[in-house]
């Protein structure tokens, strides 16, 4: 998915991807250790004795088995080229310096920068698919733990459920984990699942996300135990508002700023601009948090293709917070809501 065109327009003669899930989506590689070189000629994966199996049936590309650590090894196939890139964002520092030491004169590393990532950004049908999957498996996921819940059980057990109704459906795995956040918990957007008791009147938010064949879905919902009072409703009403806003302005075109400047154009109209305490977004695939940003320095133009979070919040401290998040896919008409749970404020 690297062409020699790729390497010539970086300005390099060949290129040490050491990122894993960059590794996976160059190689199709699933393993936990593993660096790639490609080069003009072809790309080669080196990784341990522990996935020679593994390695020959998942990827297309050479492959070499290194006794002990990767680096030299991979540093004996590189010493032929001169300028060799590096990702430079994501190479550990001990990484870099085995490879610096090794280099001889007139050799150099040259910093690749993000472009694996931009890339990555544009997902291929078969991601599409993946990422559809993993949609469907979270929020039958979230469908199945509601139906199992009960008033007295903790957050942390809810989670637990949650996440063993992803497993049960087919899922490789949460692709975080799974935040459920009861009462004035739900303030805090990042909020651990803990010992508290999920009981009496109060509002519960549940974010949570699968992995389906490496691919990543997202999704927030606010459950609410009893009626709601007022206030909470208010809260609720203006979120989606925000999140719809935002929907609303996603097409090919328009940049991530301006899909998170909807959704705060949104809240400051309810006066809660500053209990909006995050971007807008995010990308995701093999990875949960991807580019582009949904945040309101991003440039990023959408193009179809792109699989992104929609997710607007609303925290008060003291006493609790809303945030609706869907995963969605730009299209060449504008958005696809890929999430299909309901997004009405459920009153269990
Ligand atoms: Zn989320
Ligand atoms: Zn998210």
């Amino acid at each position: 998915m690297l062409t020699p065109d790729d390497l010539r327009e970086a300005g390099v003669d060949a290129l040490l991807v050491t990122a894993l899930p960059n590794v996976r989506y160059l190689s199709g590689f699933t393993g936990s250790n593993g660096m790639l070189l490609v080069t003009p000629e072809g790309t080669t994966l080196f990784t341990d004795p522990r996935y020679t199996i593994q390695a020959e049936a998942e990827t297309g590309a050479r492959v070499v088995i290194a006794k002990g650590p990767l680096e030299p090894t991979v540093w004996k196939h590189c010493r032929r080229f001169r300028k060799i890139g590096f990702e430079n964002t994501r190479i550990s520092y001990p990484v870099y310096q085995s490879f610096e030491k090794e280099l001889k004169l007139g050799a150099s590393l040259e910093p690749f920068g993000d472009r694996i990532e931009r890339r990555r950004m544009v997902k291929t049908p078969a991601e599409i698919k993946a990422i559809r999957e993993s949609v469907q498996i979270n929020s039958q996921a979230f469908a199945a733990a509601l139906t199992r819940f009960r008033a007295g059980i903790t957050e942390a057990d809810f989670a637990a459920e949650i996440e063993y109704q992803m497993r049960l459906l087919g899922a490789d795995k949460p692709s975080f984990d799974t935040i459920v956040a009861f009462r004035e918990n739900s303030a805090r957007p990042h909020a651990r699942p803990g010992r508290a008791k999920i009981d009496g009147n109060g509002l519960l938010l549940t974010d949570m996300g699968t992995f389906r064949g490496g691919y990543a879905s997202d999704m927030t919902r606010c459950v609410h135990l009893g009626t709601p009072k007022p206030q909470t409703r208010k809260l609720y009403r203006a979120v989606l508002e925000a999140q719809t806003s935002a929907l609303d302005k996603i097409r090919p075109g328009v940049t991530a700023g301006q899909v998170d400047r909807a959704a705060r154009q949104a809240l400051r109209n309810h006066g809660l601009e500053k209990a909006f305490v995050h971007s807008t977004g995010h990308g995701l695939g093999l990875e949960i948090h991807e580019a582009p940003r949904l945040g309101r320095k991003d440039a990023t133009r959408l193009v179809p293709g792109m699989a992104v979070t929609v997710e607007p919040g609303a925290y008060l401290e003291g006493t609790g917070g809303v945030r609706i998040e869907d995963t969605v896919l730009v299209t060449p008409t504008g958005v696809e809501i890929l999430t299909p749970t309901s997004k009405s404020l459920i009153v269990i």
